[in-house]
């Protein structure tokens, strides 16, 4: 059996990919409804992905959010 852990790092084949703006888009959706998601690009590729954020990109949406500006976090 494949590790899971392994595919989930390595890989980004299995996951929806975004335009910038529809990431951040949807990761504000999320948010809206509670879901500690952000956006960020990709490191395999010229695209976008959302997911949970690491405890520092939080921090960094929170305040940013705080001054008005929504927006997305890249923290690779
Ligand atoms: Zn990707």
């Amino acid at each position: 059996m494949a590790s899971k852990r392994r595919l989930r790092r390595r890989s980004c084949a299995n996951k929806k990919q975004y335009t910038r703006g529809d990431a951040i888009k949807a990761a504000k959706q999320r948010r809206a409804k509670g879901v500690w998601i952000h956006a960020y690009h990709c490191s395999f590729g010229d695209h976008w992905h959302i997911g949970h954020p690491t405890k520092q990109a939080k921090a960094t949406i929170r305040s940013r959010i705080r001054d008005g500006e929504e927006t997305d976090v890249d923290t690779t």
